[in-house]
């Protein structure tokens, strides 16, 4: 572990050939003489020019080092890999495609300088964050912490400063359904809060499609919260009672009244109702198996098929 290292940079990268050089030029522009530095790419499995852009970079710059993973295994996981292998005494995480402005990392270092171990951000939402991207985001973030107890504030990405201290905590966790914002809430420590407003994205493509993000989304709360279980058992005990007020109502048209028609209509609602419910239920206690079942399986959580060191 080289000690002399005071910042590493960990930067995600996924299909970004046409970002990484120009975010390191401008990562270089703002920490230059600064600090002793390190960037730490992590290629999540690209199939573009990526990993050899790295090794270009590597070349010319030997503060800049990279990890290969052997295929896409996720954001989260690239960042965590990233967070494994750094050196520095703080370390920022920041997405490749330059949204989170290099400029703030002026401002994080110093807010560390005053003490805080965790510096995070927050993106203010400008005209250019598309509608579906802000309600799609504030409402999990709201539905998020509702249910975790874990509070999270909409618009907190991946883009934030960790003290050594809180690194190393990370890094020990062992689990396979990552959520770094949750986590990084869960440690607690001294924190603050950045705002910024985020870049358009310098090249290529967004790779969070919905679907994507609705599964991190449900990754986070599930590996947060217990709480969609126990909404289960409410839904459950609603169904019941209502079931068996049906019952009571139709043996009491039955016994004291003459009017009793073949309901078929009301039992077959009734029936498709509970029989709904019962697959809900059955459906988010699978998912929670699932998760056990993946975490119990033990396999690493990611591949590292190809390292560049200083
Ligand atoms: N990323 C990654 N692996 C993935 C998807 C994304 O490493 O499977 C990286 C990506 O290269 C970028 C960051 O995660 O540096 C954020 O992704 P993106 O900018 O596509 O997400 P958005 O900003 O649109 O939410
Ligand atoms: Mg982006």
């Amino acid at each position: 572990m080289n000690a002399s290292i005071e910042l590493s940079i960990v930067v995600p990268a996924y299909n970004e050939e046409g970002n990484l050089k120009r975010l390191y030029t401008e990562i270089i522009k703002v920490l230059n003489k600064q600090l002793s530095y390190e960037v730490i790419f992590v290629d999540d499995g690209s199939s573009d020019r990526t990993w050899e852009i790295i090794n270009n970079l590597n070349h010319k710059d030997k503060r800049v080092t990279g990890l290969r993973f052997s295929r896409n295994f996720g954001h989260q996981y690239a960042l965590f890999a990233g967070l494994s292998v750094s050196n520095g005494d703080a370390v920022i995480t920041m997405d490749a495609d330059l949204q989170h402005p290099p400029e703030v990392i002026h401002k994080m270092v110093s807010d560390w300088r005053k003490g805080f171990k965790i510096v995070k951000t927050i993106r203010k939402d400008n005209m250019k964050t598309s509608f579906l991207k802000k309600t799609t985001s504030r409402l999990f973030y709201k539905t998020f912490s509702l249910l975790s107890g874990v509070d999270l504030s909409s618009g907190m990405a991946d883009f934030r400063l960790l003290d050594r201290q809180v690194v190393n905590k990370i890094i020990q966790n062992r689990e396979v359904s990552l959520f770094l914002r949750g986590l990084i809430e869960w440690v607690g420590y001294d924190s603050c809060v950045i705002g910024y407003t985020s870049n358009d994205r310098y090249a290529g493509k967004t790779k969070y499609s919905l679907i994507k993000m609705l599964k991190f989304a449900w990754t986070g709360i599930t590996s947060f919260s217990t709480i969609p279980l126990r909404m289960s058992i409410v839904l459950g005990l609603l169904s019941s009672f209502y079931a068996f007020y049906r019952l009571g109502y139709a043996y009491y048209i039955k016994v004291y009244t003459h009017d009793a028609v073949p309901g078929w209509a009301s039992i077959i609602g009734v029936l498709s109702l509970l029989f709904g419910i019962l697959f809900i239920l059955l459906g988010i206690i699978g998912e929670y198996i699932g998760r056990i079942l993946i975490q119990v399986q033990g396999r690493d959580r990611y591949i590292i098929s190809d390292k560049i060191e200083s």
